[in-house]
């Protein structure tokens, strides 16, 4: 085999460690970092992480020997350095912060198990990982000890899932699903097989990039029992792609599992179109689709973390054109409030006529393309498609309004507000007429 082009590292700290042992996942678990002692033999603090890792309450730490390895010592602002080593930033707080600024836990109809999408569920199996990322967005769930998801909330997941037949795609996730005992994985995916109407299962986990040495030939030999199974793995800089992750993709590909990559768009660790681009390309290198780029949740300890809006489209402005079309993720904002994941992404859409429609491309270049004279679409009351659309009500959305379903979607409290004529019996008297009606106020 000729040699990686990607480099592999380790602290000079764990030079003694027998190749057996730094090859073990179990020792990289058992042997974490967490406090200031432990790092402070690795990198010279500074004051901010030193205050940060004597703070009590703080979102918990834990780092695997080979993740710290990864750190160049000398940087204060390395990028994985960041990712992982709280500052005193986190304490603080900032305008529009959440626990849970997703609202996933609104849209839990059993606990871990969201159902935000009409046929696809988030399964959280576990609230540990192999390290902490200091901007997780389930920071408020994620790395307590105490508070792991039971047998019986399993057992409640599985009825759930069993009795929702429209779900045909369950997101293993955490926590990172790929923590938690082996034989308990695989339970957990064969009952998940035993159930008809799941057609794929995803997995999402950081575990190959904290600990690629997770990825053994067992573990790839029982995954690929449960296909079709994909994986999305998370990687936000460059520096993280290494000789043992890129042979942990590759086992992971040869067993026939689809990868996918989801980055974090970080202030000062990835917030630059040229990292971005060196990133995707390493990514495809070793066989990961790059899928999503996440703009920064609005979660308590993240703030400093947090970019423009703007940053992520900059990025794809980067990548669209000025490189492989596979190696280009998609930019989305997870919508605080449960609004979901909201693609975003630049222009390139100029003008239109009803025969015309002016496009520019990557280079600014400004173009036209000619709309058919004639168009015959095809018939929906033939297409077999057409006649078998299944959905819940109210979840058609903007699709449902082209496809005739509903002619609006009209936003809370439009009917009440937009009815004075005909209902002014529900207004209390002497109220104006034209008043809108305050927040929380009711007429009735
Ligand atoms: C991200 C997410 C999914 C999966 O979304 P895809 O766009 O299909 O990858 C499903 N459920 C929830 C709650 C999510 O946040």
């Amino acid at each position: 085999m000729s040699p990686s082009p990607f480099p592999s590292r380790r602290a000079p700290m764990y030079a003694s460690v027998p190749d057996q042992q730094w090859n073990d996942w179990r020792w990289q678990l058992s042997h974490r970092l967490n406090s200031f002692e432990d790092l402070n033999k690795l990198l010279k603090l500074t004051e901010s992480e030193k205050k940060a890792l004597m703070t009590r309450g703080l979102f918990r730490v834990d780092i695997t020997p080979y993740f710290v390895s990864l750190i160049n010592p000398e940087d204060p602002n390395d990028p994985i350095r960041r990712q992982v080593i709280p500052t005193a930033d986190e304490i603080v707080p900032f305008t529009g912060m959440m626990e849970d600024s997703l609202a996933e836990d609104l849209h839990s109809p059993v606990p871990g198990l969201v159902h935000r999408y009409p046929d696809r569920v988030l399964m959280l199996v576990t609230t540990q990982c192999a390290s902490y990322c200091r901007y997780c967005t389930r920071s408020r769930i994620v790395g307590n000890p105490a508070a792991t998801f039971s047998k019986a909330e399993f057992e409640l997941q599985l009825d759930y899932l069993r009795k929702t037949p429209q779900i045909r795609d369950v997101l293993i996730s955490g926590g990172d699903p790929l923590t938690i005992a082996p034989r308990q994985l695989e339970e957990l995916l064969s009952r998940l097989r035993e159930i008809p109407h799941i057609e794929v299962i995803r997995i999402g986990t950081r575990v190959p990039v904290f600990m690629p040495m997770r990825v053994t030939t067992e573990l790839t030999d029982m995954l690929q029992k449960y296909h079709p199974l994909w994986m999305n793995i998370h990687v936000n800089h460059p520096n993280e792609i290494t000789a043992e992750l890129a042979e942990a993709c590759d086992r992971l590909t040869r067993a026939g599992i689809p990868l996918g990559n989801q980055s974090v768009l970080l202030a000062g660790i990835n917030d630059c179109p040229h990292i971005f681009r060196k990133l995707v390309q390493d990514l495809v290198r070793i066989r990961v689709r790059p899928y999503y780029i996440y703009q920064c949740d609005l979660v308590e300890g993240a703030g400093h973390f947090r970019t423009p809006v703007a940053k992520g489209i900059e990025i794809i402005e980067a990548l669209r054109g000025h490189t492989s079309g596979f190696a280009v993720p998609t930019f989305v904002v997870d919508a605080p409030g449960g609004g979901g994941k909201i693609p975003l992404g630049p222009n390139y859409l100029v003008s239109m006529s009803d025969h015309k429609i002016v496009l520019r491309n990557y280079e600014g270049l400004i173009t036209t393309y000619e709309e058919p004279e004639s168009y015959k679409p095809h018939d929906p009351k033939t297409c077999p498609y057409c006649q078998n659309k299944q959905a819940e009500p109210g979840q058609n959305g903007v699709q449902g309004l082209l496809d005739g379903e509903s002619m609006m979607i009209k936003p809370e409290g439009f009917d009440r507000l937009h009815s004075r004529g005909g209902e002014q019996h529900r207004l209390r008297s002497g109220q104006d007429k034209w008043k809108p009606l305050g927040i929380g106020e009711d007429p009735d």
